[in-house]
């Protein structure tokens, strides 16, 4: 099975599964690791998946301390996965609607803003279905499930790529990283036209995004999240128009 696209790895322990399996096997895996080695972190938290509505082979799991507020996990999606620059988000939690005011809200642990000063043990129960949405305009839509209360392991065990962690928060599942490859030629792609998009043809080598129709202002690096090739998504590590200047 470790070829299926919507494969991804347990950080924990290494082992590939999709998105389904992997939620019972991070209850085991968790509960079978050895504790963390730093007091820093947290001992339990939440264990939580997200998944992209729109493109659900982008999927985390992700452990939360039950007493962090909204603002907390809003800060962690941003940060480790879906922002680009500071759009507004919105959580849909039992029919209520939670809303915050931007981006601009400082650190995790920072001020509280909109709505988002509720703590997650309000909020969640084992087994919760909840919704994110990252961007009023040009959405990005997550559907997240509360799975259940388990351990923290040791992220100093973690590959150095896989210490994804903002706050207290910390990620240990993710899909892998669809093989990008340029519509045009077939071989492996760096860039993604955002006037096309992901599934518009819009992914590209670096040769062949030099002669599309669509300027080097237009291209946006190709990354692992829900949120490539959209708006201003990676933008900061440079664009194709710096590669080719
Ligand atoms: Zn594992
Ligand atoms: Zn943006
Ligand atoms: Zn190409
Ligand atoms: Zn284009």
């Amino acid at each position: 099975m470790t070829d299926d696209v919507n494969n991804g790895e347990c950080f924990v322990c290494g082992d590939s599964l999709d998105y389904g399996e992997m939620a019972d096997h991070l209850r085991s895996c968790l509960d079978d690791a050895p504790p963390p080695s730093s007091r820093k972190t947290p001992s339990r938290g939440y264990l939580v998946g997200a998944k992209s509505d729109q493109r659900p082979d982008f999927w985390t799991y992700f452990l939360i301390p039950r007493s962090e507020q909204l603002v907390d996990l809003d800060q962690f999606l941003r940060e480790a996965w879906v922002d680009c620059c500071g759009h507004l988000t919105a959580f849909r939690i039992k029919g209520q609607r939670f809303e915050s005011h931007g981006g601009s809200s400082g650190p995790a642990h920072g001020t509280p803003t909109g709505s988002l000063a509720p703590k997650l043990f309000a909020l969640l129960d084992d087994g919760e279905e909840f919704s994110f949405e990252y961007d009023f305009n040009q959405p990005t839509e997550l559907s997240l499930k509360m799975i259940e209360e388990c351990p923290y392991p040791d992220v100093e065990e973690f590959d150095d790529d896989h210490k994804i962690a903002w706050g207290k928060a910390l990620m240990v599942a993710q899909n892998d990283e669809p093989e990008w490859t340029c519509v045009e030629c077939g071989e492996p792609a760096e860039w993604v036209c955002k006037q096309c998009g992901i599934e518009g043809d819009g992914v590209m080598c670096e040769e062949c995004a030099q002669d599309h129709e669509h300027d080097g202002e237009e291209f946006l690096p190709t990354a692992n999240s829900p949120r490539v090739g959209m708006c201003r998504f990676g933008e900061a590590q440079g664009g194709l128009a710096e590669a080719a200047g």
